[in-house]
Order: structure tokens, then C-alpha cells, then sequence
């Protein structure tokens, strides 16, 4: 990772070691105790492999707003597409504690790199393993699984974010196959994707779901160029110009706005234990240097203000760990809702931006500079906090199921 200045010897010790992964967990209230030892050793497995493969390069990544494709290989390797995918079809068939856990270590490393996790695995091979036909499970589920294929999902349109259901995609039928037209737009790894997972409506107007592959006439992916957040997952759109689609990459079982909120929930739970990854992340950054920093002849973890900003941290991060692991176990149960599933998805993201912020003025000057994570977790979780509903449409679900009224419209 390239230093902030050429020369680096008049720095204090701990500033010459910027850049370096020492990250530990933490875990306040003994959360620990209520993982399994499977549990324990999939996360120290997913954050050896962070710390070899992710930390060392993906400052440098984000900082040239690239995608590091070398990643997709051990991303697999490790288990990270398809947790809760049965291995018959070329997933782990793990739990979604184990999800979460999973989520949680990758997006200790970086969002960008959660993101192409929770895309392949929540939004891609689970709606064709949940929606799919045997015959679209077994010939899609093993290459997503195994890092072959990346896989895009396509419900956001220019015109429709927080409202899908209004989408103007169409797919019409043509008595032997279908054609789609239509566009999507902020779609999280679309430039490179080898198939998409696109939500249209059929001529009765009801939201269906089709697997568009690279290479169909009409299908183009242009790049989103510009953004100042998860710089080093790529975003693009998705656009159909009388795309010719098979009737087999119909997904045979997803009908309605269902579908791909069904999806969402899956992925949201991830999010909600990823963001507690950053969080960790920021916090133990900004603890180790306010440890080592010395302002007014003593460590700067030792000024009051500082201490409430720690001990706020840790208390936060403990109620989000609490939060998502009680969502975790409703999951796994299949009693979780979609309301629990905002409520952890808007706190717990919320709890993390919050924490990049305050573990930022910790850092003072050097919270700005990537020999430090924490400006570009900030920037990652500004991303994170409005995609896959944004804070405030979460608020809203919670809002409706306590009150029974729908303040949407
Ligand atoms: C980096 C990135 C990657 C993404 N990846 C994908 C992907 O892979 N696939 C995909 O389909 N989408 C993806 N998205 C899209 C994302 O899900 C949308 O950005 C999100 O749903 C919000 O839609 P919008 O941006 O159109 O905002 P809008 O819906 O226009 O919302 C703008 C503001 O209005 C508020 N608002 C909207 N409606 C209401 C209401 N009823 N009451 C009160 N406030 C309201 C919102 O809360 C928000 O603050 C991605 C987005 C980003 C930034």
C-alpha cells in the first residue's frame, strides 16, 4: 500500500505501522457464547483469509475505484457464495448465523467486497434456488457457487428505486420465447456479470423474474463511472433493447413484488451483520490509536470525551451483535419477518456510520488518509445505508407493522 508521504521515518511507531492489519474482535458481552464451535471457526477462517488476501490491497483497490477480480476465486473457497445454499447444487448448506458470521468478516475488510458476496449469494443463487426449476438450479447454482460466474440483480430502475413495484421493465411473450425491454440502473457488479437475475412485468402487469445471460442479443452493461463510495465494487446498468429470452430462463415460481422483496431479506440480514464488521473495524482502529496517541503529555484515550466516544462505540456494537444474532436465530428457525429483518438491517447500518464517524475524529488528520480504514468504511456504509432500502424506507416498514397503517403513499 503506497504510505502517505515518501519518507515515513520521523513518524511515531504507530503511524510507521499505518496500513497494517492488526484488527482483534471484540466481543463486550460474551456473544461468543452463543455461537457454535462451527460458528467460531468459520469466522477465524474468513478473517485469516481477510487479512492475507483483502487488507493488504484494498486501499489501493478503492482508492483506483477498481473491482479486484483476483478475490473471486477464494471468495469461493472460503464459502462466501451460497452459505445457505445446499452443496448439492454447489453451496455451503450452512446456517444463517453462518451467513452472517461471513458477511460480518468480509465487510471487515471492505463493503465492496461483502457486496459481491451478498449479491452472488442472496440475490443471485438464492432466488434461482428458491424461484428456480431443477433444471435452472443445476445449471446455474454450481458455477455461481464455485467463483466461475458472477451473477447481477436487476430491480432498480432510473425512474424506480424505492419503489419497484411502479417498474416499467417488460417482458412480453412471444408464444416460444419472450423479449424484454426495459433498463436497470445501479446494479452492483452489471459491467462484468456472466448472467442477471432481471425483474420485469408480463403483459398482466405481474412482476416476473428471468435469468439474462452475457452474450443475448440486445443485453449491454455499462459502467457507472464516479463514485465517491464502495470504490472497489463496480456498479453499471443493465439495459434490454429486445432481448430474446428463452422460456426456460423464466423462474418459474416468483410471482409478484414477493419475489424479489424475498430476496431482499435474505440479503438485508447479511447486511445487518456486515455492517457490524465495519463498525468493529473503525472501532478497534480508533481505540488502538487513541491508546497510542499522545496529545497534552498523555494518551488521548485518556480525555473524557474521548472515552465517551469509546464506550458509546462498544455499547452500540454490542446491542447490534445482540440484535443480528437473535435475527439469526429466527432465520435459521424461519420465524424471522421482514420487519425484524429492516429493524436490523437500518440500526445496525446506522450504528456503523455513526461509529466510522466518531472513530474518524478519533484518528484527527489521520482519520482522512486510507493508511487507515475508516474513511472508506465511511464512505462504503453512505452506500450501504440507502441501497437495499433506504434508512428511511426501513423506518417506514417498522413504522407500518407496529401501526397497522401504511405510510408509504
Ligand atoms: C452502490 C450501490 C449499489 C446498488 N446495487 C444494486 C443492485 O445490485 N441491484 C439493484 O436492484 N439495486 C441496487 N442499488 C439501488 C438501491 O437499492 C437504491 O439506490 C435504493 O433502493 C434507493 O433508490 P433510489 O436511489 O432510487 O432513491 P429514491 O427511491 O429516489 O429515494 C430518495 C430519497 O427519498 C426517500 N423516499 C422515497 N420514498 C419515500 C417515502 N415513501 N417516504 C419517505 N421517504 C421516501 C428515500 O428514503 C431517499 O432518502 C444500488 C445502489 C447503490 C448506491
Amino acid at each position: 500500500m503506497p504510505h502517505l508521504t515518501d519518507t515515513i521515518e520521523h513518524r511515531p511507531s504507530y503511524i510507521k505501522s499505518a496500513g497494517q492489519d492488526k484488527f482483534q474482535g471484540h466481543d463486550y458481552c460474551l456473544v461468543d457464547e452463543l455461537l457454535t464451535d462451527e460458528h467460531r471457526l468459520i469466522r477465524e477462517s474468513v478473517r485469516a483469509w481477510v487479512k492475507k488476501e483483502i487488507s493488504p490491497i484494498i486501499e489501493e483497490y478503492a482508492q483506483r475505484a477498481e473491482f479486484p477480480h483476483q478475490i473471486v476465486k477464494g471468495l469461493a473457497e472460503i464459502g462466501a457464495f451460497g452459505p445457505v445454499i445446499p452443496t448439492e447444487y454447489g453451496g455451503q448448506g450452512l446456517d444463517y448465523i453462518s451467513y452472517g458470521i461471513i458477511m460480518q468478516e468480509l465487510e471487515r475488510g471492505d463493503s465492496g467486497v461483502r457486496s459481491t458476496a451478498s449479491v452472488q449469494s442472496s440475490l443471485v443463487m438464492y432466488p434461482i434456488h428458491k424461484f428456480g426449476s431443477e433444471e435452472q438450479r443445476h445449471k446455474y447454482l454450481p458455477k455461481l457457487g464455485s467463483g466461475e460466474w458472477l451473477g447481477a440483480f436487476g430491480l432498480t430502475e432510473p425512474n424506480h428505486g424505492s419503489d419497484p413495484g411502479s417498474m416499467q421493465t417488460r417482458i412480453k411473450d412471444m408464444g416460444d420465447h419472450y423479449v424484454l425491454n426495459g433498463s436497470k440502473m445501479w446494479i452492483s457488479n452489471a459491467p462484468f456479470c456472466n448472467v442477471a437475475v432481471v425483474w420485469a412485468k408480463d403483459d398482466e402487469g405481474v412482476i416476473r423474474g428471468v435469468i439474462v445471460e452475457r452474450g443475448m442479443e440486445g443485453f449491454t452493461t455499462p459502467h457507472t463511472h464516479g463514485k465517491w463510495s464502495l470504490r472497489a465494487s463496480t456498479t453499471g446498468e443493465l439495459v434490454f433493447d429486445n432481448v430474446v429470452i428463452p422460456k426456460n430462463n423464466l423462474l418459474p415460481n416468483a410471482k409478484g413484488l414477493r419475489g424479489p422483496l424475498t430476496c431482499l431479506s435474505s440479503a438485508r440480514f447479511g447486511i445487518s451483520w456486515g455492517a457490524i464488521g465495519a463498525a468493529l473495524d473503525c472501532y478497534d482502529s480508533a481505540l488502538r490509536y487513541s491508546q497510542e496517541r499522545i496529545q497534552f503529555g498523555k494518551p488521548i484515550a485518556g480525555f473524557q470525551l474521548t472515552q465517551k466516544k469509546l464506550a458509546e462505540m462498544i455499547t452500540e456494537i454490542t446491542k447490534a451483535q445482540l440484535l443480528a444474532w437473535r435475527v439469526g436465530t429466527l432465520m435459521n428457525e424461519g420465524r424471522a419477518t421482514p420487519s425484524q429483518i429492516s429493524m436490523a438491517k437500518r440500526n445496525n447500518v446506522d450504528m456503523a456510520l455513526k461509529i466510522a464517524r466518531e472513530a474518524r475524529q478519533i484518528h484527527g488528520g489521520m482519520g482522512i488518509t486510507g493508511e487507515y480504514p475508516i474513511m472508506r468504511h465511511m464512505m462504503n456504509l453512505e452506500s450501504v445505508i440507502t441501497y437495499e432500502g433506504t434508512h428511511d424506507i426501513h423506518l417506514l416498514i417498522t413504522g407500518m407493522d407496529v401501526t397497522g397503517l401504511n405510510a408509504f403513499k
